[in-house]
């Protein structure tokens, strides 16, 4: 029995919130080899959502959808934030890192001037479910060398009000510091769980790009009476009106699970190429070469 009074949620002064600009349904597509999943952040929306290049969900309990994985593949230029729900992979890559991404668990992954790893699925049967987030990396950053690191679930920093469990993956969140911060795009990455009705108001500095990803239930942007409300498996992209300081979300009737994600626009030329991004055609030429010859490693 939940003895929790919504309205008594502490409330870090959010005056005015975002709404929400636009749902997004996404593409589905297959990655890797004939991994299912679903494109949230596409190419089109980069501008949009910059620093964010690219956000993928996977979910699936058909082991056909996921169990070919993600064998070696490279990357140059962003750094890659995996999310994982349900289910277990394995992450190998030329640095010499190794983990295991179980439930609960975030690996972060700095390709930096280059990185070939592979993800694979290490169960073969059971659900598997997960983000990946695609994070841009300044130019000045983009051939740093490669960074890793995987969170496990108890290491994941968390902030609990009443009916409101907050999973801290980057950023603060009601003075809780997440596991990963960021200098220059000052990504604040949140996974939410949320009793039914209860509020959740989140701080966003202005001109900082934000949306969210409902995964369970469902949540109103904004206020409750005059809310949007995002159901399962749909992205928020939230406006920015001004004088906005932050964002009110408040929990649908099943309570609701959702990522809330945001970050500074790096205002930089973007040129990709598959799992290079750069700033120039010729830095992907590059980064192309440098694959072909074995540089990359
Ligand atoms: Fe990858």
């Amino acid at each position: 029995m939940n003895t929790f009074t919504p309205t008594e949620t502490p409330t870090p002064g959010v005056t005015h919130s975002r709404g929400v600009e636009r749902l997004v349904q996404g593409q589905a597509t297959s990655d890797g080899a004939g991994v299912r999943l679903t494109r949230l952040l596409t190419q089109d929306l980069q501008r949009r959502l910059d620093p964010f290049l690219m956000l993928d969900l996977f979910g699936t309990d058909n082991p056909g959808d996921y169990i070919g994985g993600f064998p070696d593949h490279p990357h140059r230029g962003f750094e890659t934030i995996t999310y994982m729900l349900q289910g277990r992979m394995r992450h190998r890559d030329s640095a010499g890192n190794e983990g295991l991404l179980v439930p609960g668990s975030v690996q972060w992954m700095t390709a930096g001037r280059g990185v070939i790893h592979s993800e694979m699925p290490e169960q073969e049967d059971g659900a598997m479910e997960g983000f990946q987030l695609w994070l841009n990396l300044p130019a000045g950053a983009k051939m740093r060398e490669p960074w890793y690191r995987d969170v496990s679930s108890a290491e994941v920093p968390e902030w609990h009000g009443p009916g409101a469990d907050v999973r801290v993956i980057a950023g603060h969140s009601h003075g809780v510091a997440g596991a990963v911060q960021r200098e220059h795009t000052e990504p604040l990455y949140l996974d939410l769980h949320l009793q039914p009705g209860v509020r959740f108001e989140q701080p966003l500095p202005a001109g900082h790009h934000a949306f969210l990803v409902v995964y369970r239930g469902s949540l109103s942007v904004g206020g409750a009476a005059s809310g949007t409300v995002v159901r399962p498996r749909r992205m928020a992209i939230l406006d920015e009106p001004s004088g906005s300081d932050g964002v009110v979300l408040e929990a649908g009737v099943d309570g609701v699970r959702a990522i809330l994600v945001a970050g500074r626009p790096l205002k930089e030329p973007i040129a990709q190429y598959g799992p290079f991004v750069m700033n120039t055609q010729q830095e992907i030429f590059q980064a192309v070469e440098d694959f072909r010859a074995g540089r990359l490693a």
